[in-house]
């Protein structure tokens, strides 16, 4: 009889692997750790397991730590590692590093390799990595037995979902070019083979027609100059906004909103928002410190909204987003220069109806200002939408067979899955299963980046070990 228990992380990207990593450092026990992932991209998942090295991580250098105690862990890493990164790539060798530097992701993910390669070493906790994709998973009274895509199954006492960034949202009129590979709907899919490092853009000078304008938008636009295209690229958006540019050095800003006294709706929400940016303003403080300060109350402020108030909040989304989610100077710098040269043009409008036409896309777009309908061809289209937070419509196999069974719930306005407080999944094995991530869109809405990934490793492993 086989007393170690095991714990089944599905997704070895960031979130998965730093559980794996808290898991081991808390157990106190002999204990078994399976990181099972589809892509193969251990440590490093979809934002980390790029290829080019012009991507660079939108936060500095010395707050990506993976501990939330060692927020400067990154940077010190890179300190001492330096012979180490510098090789990874030629355009490494020159890097200059600050706390405050954008670093390449390709180094960070090499970064997060380290950590679960010593996390490996545990004497008490054995994690194995399984490259396999899992498809299914069912809840018996005794443990919960995993089904892998070639058939295989596999057992476990607990298991946590870690399954991070979903595709982007397939929209109705992509339907008819799902066979042609002038329509990439996923660009991460898998990161290995990114359409980003595709070079067959080159020869072309019809324009690449990318869907959405937000981080994902800007490194398509990245990698596209760098595998030399030179043609013209045009992107929409419902607003056509950009993400706003960082600006450094950030200066703290004290907690204006403290979720007890913060007020319950949307408008009112936004209102104290603005009037505290106002008023930081006046004192000489910019905007992005007082947009830093709401992050760690952002999951509580949301929760104590009424689900008809979420709905409101999620209209100015995209507006909040460019905001929140910044691009480094150096990429900003770059966008703007296209924008001016009319490189990189920016629509704000929505897109009617894209078809193939005589190795053509031609793109309807009804133009937000004048409603009017413009028509753009394009030799290639990228969806840079934003993933899909809805599972019902998951084209991930696990999640839509969990969901079918029961196992998992949709999370509040059908964002993610319902998930406790202590990470627990809410649905007809709660307790067993756990969820951390992106995942706790709905519930959280301020979840997909490494501070919240790495407080809520450390205490989802807490929760986890104490539930066996
Ligand atoms: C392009 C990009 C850039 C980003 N840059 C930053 C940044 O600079 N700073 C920052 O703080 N955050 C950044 N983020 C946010 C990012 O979400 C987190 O930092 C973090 O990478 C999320 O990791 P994850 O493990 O939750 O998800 P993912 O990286 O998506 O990993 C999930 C993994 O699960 C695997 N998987 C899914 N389903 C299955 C299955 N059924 N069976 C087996 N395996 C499965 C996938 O193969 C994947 O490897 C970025 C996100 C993206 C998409």
């Amino acid at each position: 009889v086989n007393t170690i228990p095991t714990i089944a992380i599905i997704g070895a990207g960031a979130s998965g692997t730093l559980l794996a990593v808290q898991l081991a450092a808390q157990s106190t026990h002999p204990l078994h750790i399976a990181l099972f992932d589809a892509s193969g991209a251990f440590a490093r998942g979809v934002a980390y397991g790029t290829h080019d090295p012009s991507h660079l991580l939108n936060v500095t250098a010395n707050r990506m730590g993976a501990f939330e105690d060692r927020s400067d862990d990154f940077y010190r890493w890179l300190l001492a590692h330096e012979a180490q990164w510098r090789s990874l790539h030629a355009a490494f060798a020159a890097l200059k590093v600050t706390p405050t530097s954008f670093m390449p992701r390709m180094i960070y993910g090499t970064y997060l390799e380290s950590l679960l390669q010593a996390a490996q070493t545990n004497k008490q906790a054995r994690i194995e990595r399984v490259k396999a994709e899992v498809t299914d998973a069912e809840a018996t009274s005794q443990s919960i037995i995993l089904t892998l895509v070639d058939g295989a199954k596999r057992e476990a006492d607990r298991l946590a979902l870690a399954i991070g960034n979903l595709p982007a949202h397939p929209f109705g009129f992509t339907k008819t070019l799902s066979h042609s590979d002038r329509y990439i709907g996923h660009i991460w899919s898998p990161p290995q083979n990114s359409v980003l490092s595709r070079t067959d853009f080159r020869d072309d000078d019809t324009p690449v027609f990318i869907i959405g304008t937000g981080l994902t938008t800007i490194d398509a636009v990245v990698s596209l100059r760098a595998k030399g295209y030179k043609g013209r690229i045009i992107a929409v958006s419902r607003h056509g906004l950009l993400p706003q540019p960082h600006m450094l050095p950030i200066a703290s800003y004290p907690r204006f909103l403290p979720p007890e006294h913060a007020p319950r709706t949307a408008l009112e929400l936004i209102r104290a928002i603005r009037e505290e940016v106002t008023r930081a303003q006046k004192e000489g403080t910019d905007w992005r410190s007082v947009i830093d300060t709401l992050r760690a109350d952002t999951p509580a402020l949301w929760r104590q909204l009424s689900e008809e108030e979420r709905r409101k909040l999620l209209r100015v989304l995209s507006y909040w987003s460019t905001h929140r989610h910044r691009m480094p100077q150096e990429s900003a710098a770059m966008i703007a220069g296209e924008v001016n040269t009319g490189t990189l043009e920016i629509i704000a409008g929505s897109i009617r109806h894209i078809e193939e036409s005589e190795a053509r896309l031609i793109v309807q777009v009804r133009l937000r200002e004048s409603g009017e309908v413009r028509s753009i061809e394009a030799g290639h289209v990228l969806n840079c939408s934003g993933p899909d937070t809805n599972i019902a419509r998951s084209a991930n196999a696990l999640l839509l067979n969990l969901y079918k069974q029961g196992i998992i719930e949709q999370g509040p306005l059908a964002m993610g899955i319902a998930v406790s407080d202590d990470y627990s999944v809410k649905g007809n094995a709660a307790g067993r299963v756990f969820a951390l991530g992106p995942l706790l869109a709905g519930e959280r809405l301020e979840t997909i980046a490494m501070p919240e990934i790495r407080a809520q490793a450390a205490n989802a492993a807490h929760t986890l070990l104490s539930s066996l």
